[in-house]
């Protein structure tokens, strides 16, 4: 079976160097298998992201030389498509509404998940019809899913064998949002399955979702795509990168003189792949790529291996 591996950035800001760095490893992953990439563009959320973004996301990506093979519908796009596989769930009796507020889901006893989300309590899984339409005359839900009581496992192409107790863990999630925007976890899910994706690669912060993201592709009847996560890449001193700040961009190290080659060369030295950082073009890098030279702790920029803002 093809290998389709995808790009799937959220154009909320310019992509950093981790990103880059994501992308790379993506890109070599598909490549050396002989696979495709994809490029789907997650703007699900239009108030946090723009076409400016979006376009300069594509140049960034062409200019190192991680090219894709086709583009998927942008997230923004879909929520007709979205709207269906909610249905899908809903038809299963395993999506409630949920009202509480923004201070109850946070309120200071609540239990944190390993990424920080909040675990939810369960409050308005117990509603009954009537209370739900009185609740509704007052403002509009968030719809959630009622997770099923289960340990989800899977290897990860690079941590391993992971597993999580979804109930204990990470409870209940949201599937729209009360503004009516879906969830990540539900567009990246079906999106990932609708556009044939067969493996994803991204940044370890998105670990502990897959877990959910599996939970989906079965609810929804879907074959789960292979997962690897790659270590994050921290900016000089720890500081995490960011989005916001044009010296962590790939345009920040192109004003301070580095070439595209250098930035790939950089990135692949980072990631196990060349003994020094070098120039290189990806294409050079696949006979290279291998999970098991990556490292699996996060990696910290060294301060003189792009030239410093
Ligand atoms: N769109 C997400 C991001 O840019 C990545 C989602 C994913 O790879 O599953 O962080």
């Amino acid at each position: 079976m093809m290998v389709v591996g995808r790009f799937a950035p959220t154009p909320s800001g310019l992509l950093h160097l981790g990103n880059l760095f994501c992308s790379l490893l993506a890109w070599l992953s598909a490549r050396s298998q002989g696979g495709e990439m994809l490029l789907r563009i997650e703007d699900l959320d239009t108030a946090r992201t723009s076409p400016a973004y979006t376009d300069q996301a594509k140049r960034d990506l062409l200019a190192l030389g991680l090219t894709w093979d086709r583009e998927g519908e942008p997230q923004s796009r879909r929520s007709g498509f979205y709207q269906a596989c909610l249905e899908r769930l809903e038809a299963q009796g395993l999506v409630y509404p949920c009202f509480c507020s923004r201070g109850e889901l946070h309120a200071a006893s609540a239990p944190h998940a390993s990424d920080g989300d909040v675990i939810y309590s369960g409050k308005c899984r117990g509603l009954t019809p009537d209370q739900v339409a009185e609740l509704r005359k007052l403002k509009s839900p968030a719809l959630r899913l009622r997770v099923p009581e289960e340990t989800v496992t899977f290897t990860d192409l690079h941590y391993g064998p992971c597993s999580q107790d979804l109930a204990a863990e990470c409870g209940d999630f949201i599937l729209r949002r009360s503004d009516g925007v879906f969830a990540y976890q539900l567009a990246v899910a079906a999106d990932d399955a609708a556009m044939g994706v067969t493996e994803v690669v991204r940044g370890r912060d998105l670990l502990s979702s897959t877990p959910r993201q599996l939970t989906l592709y079965r609810l929804l009847g879907e074959t789960p795509p292979a997962f690897g996560h790659t270590p994050l890449l921290l900016a000089p001193g720890g500081r995490r990168l960011s989005k916001r700040d044009r010296d962590d961009s790939l345009a920040g190290l192109l004003d301070r003189g580095c070439t595209p080659q250098q930035v790939v060369g950089g990135l692949a030295y980072l990631a196990g792949l060349l003994d020094r950082p070098q120039p290189a073009a990806p294409a050079e890098l696949i006979p290279l790529f291998d999970w098991g030279k990556v490292p699996t702790r996060d990696v910290t920029l060294p301060e003189d291996l792009f030239p410093s803002a």
